[in-house]
C-alpha cells in the first residue's frame, strides 16, 4: 500500500492535496507527494501494521513538507525524524488546520482537501469570490507562520545527557520538543504534549528547559514511584492505567503507561525520573555518566561538569521502582 510502485491513484491524489495544504504551494505539491512515497518506500519495513498506513503516510508527508519549507527559507535542515508507525498519531490534517483562524479553515479545507473552485467555495459559504481569496491568503499566511514557529532553536540550556551542547528546542501549539545535536542521533530526546492537560499544567508558562525538566522530573518521580505493576491515572483522560517497564531501542530503560481509553502513551527514562531528585538537580550543569546494572539494581549516575561530584540513583532491576539516591 505504501510502495510507490503500487500506490493507488486516489491515494496519490489525496497525498498531493495534503502536501498542497501543508506547503501552501500547489506547484510543488506533486513533487512533495512523490518524495513522501519514496521516503515511505525506503522505510517500508517500519510499517508493521497496515491499518495505520494512511496516518503514517500523512505523518511522513508532513515531515517532507516541513523539511521543504525549511530548505526554502534557508534555515538549517534538522535530521528528519520518521514517525513511529505504531504510535497513536492524531489526524495530521485536522491538527494542522486547527492552527488556522476558523474563517480561513473552512475555505482552506474546501480548496485544498476537497479541491473545490473559488466559485464553489463562495457559493457554499455565502460570500464573494474576492472574500474567498482573502480567506485563503490569510489561511496560507497563518500556516506558514505556524510552520516557521516549528523550527529547532538553541534553548540556552546545556543538554543534561551529554553536557556538551546546548539543547535545541521546538515549540508548536501542540507540543514542546527537545533534541541535542551531539547525543540524540536524530531522535527527539524529550517531548511534552501540550494538548495533554497534565503536561500543559506542568510546563506552560515556563521558558527555560531546566525549569521544565525540573517540574516534569518532580512529577514523574511521584507518578512512576511505584515502578512497574503500580496503578496510576491517565494524564489525558483520567482512566486507571498500569505502569509498565519498557526498554527502548538502544537499551534506554524507562517506565511508561499506555491508556486503553484515549490511547495516550507517557514514557520517562530512568534518567529523566532521577532528574526530579533534589540531589541530582543540584548538579548544574551535569551530564549522564552511566547507567549500569549491579547486584539486582540499576544505578543511574549523574555527574557535575566542573567538579567531580556524582549522584547515583538506584532503581529496582525488574520493576524500575526508585529505591534511593546517594
Ligand atoms: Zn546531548
Ligand atoms: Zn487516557
Amino acid at each position: 500500500m505504501v510502495d510507490a510502485g503500487v500506490c493507488r491513484g486516489s491515494e496519490r491524489a489525496r497525498l498531493v492535496r495534503l502536501c498542497a495544504a501543508i506547503s501552501g504551494d500547489r506547484e510543488v505539491a506533486e513533487d512533495l507527494a512523490q518524495e513522501t512515497l519514496l521516503e515511505a518506500w525506503r522505510h517500508r519495513h517500519k510499517l508493521t501494521d497496515a491499518r495505520g498506513a494512511d496516518r503514517w503516510l500523512a505523518a511522513i508527508a508532513r515531515n517532507v513538507c516541513l523539511r521543504w519549507s525549511r530548505t526554502r527559507s534557508g534555515l538549517p535542515v534538522p535530521v528528519a525524524e520518521l514517525p513511529e508507525p505504531t504510535a497513536p498519531a492524531e489526524d495530521d490534517i485536522a491538527e494542522l488546520l486547527e492552527l488556522l483562524p476558523p474563517q480561513s479553515r473552512d475555505a482552506m479545507v474546501q480548496r485544498y482537501v476537497h479541491d473545490r473552485t473559488h466559485q464553489e467555495i463562495a457559493g457554499s459559504l455565502g460570500i464573494s469570490s474576492a472574500a474567498v481569496s482573502m480567506r485563503l491568503t490569510r489561511g496560507k499566511q497563518s500556516l506558514r507562520q505556524a510552520l516557521a514557529e516549528a523550527e529547532w532553536r538553541p534553548s540556552g540550556s546545556t543538554c543534561p545527557q551529554c553536557g556538551t551542547r546546548k539543547l535545541l528546542m521546538r515549540r508548536t501549539p501542540t507540543e514542546i520538543e527537545f533534541t541535542c545535536a551531539s547525543c540524540a542521533r536524530g531522535d527527539v530526546l524529550v517531548r511534552y504534549p501540550l494538548d495533554n492537560p497534565q503536561f500543559a499544567r506542568l510546563v506552560s508558562g515556563l521558558h527555560r528547559p531546566t525549569a521544565m525538566f525540573r517540574r516534569v522530573g518532580e512529577w514523574a518521580l511521584h507518578y512512576f514511584s511505584g515502578g512497574a505493576g503500580a496503578d496510576a491515572v491517565c494524564t489525558r483522560c483520567g482512566q486507571p492505567v498500569t505502569v509498565r517497564a519498557h526498554v527502548r531501542q538502544g537499551g534506554n530503560r524507562g517506565l511508561y503507561v499506555s491508556c486503553a481509553g484515549c490511547g495516550e502513551e507517557v514514557w520517562s527514562s530512568l534518567a529523566g525520573i532521577s532528574n526530579g531528585l533534589p540531589a541530582v538537580r543540584e548538579l548544574r550543569p551535569r551530564r549522564l555518566l552511566e547507567v549500569r546494572e549491579e547486584r539486582g539494581l540499576i544505578a543511574v549516575v549523574h555527574g557535575s561538569l566542573g567538579g567531580g561530584r556524582t549522584v547515583e540513583a538506584a532503581f529496582d532491576r525488574t520493576t524500575y521502582a526508585l529505591l534511593g539516591a546517594a
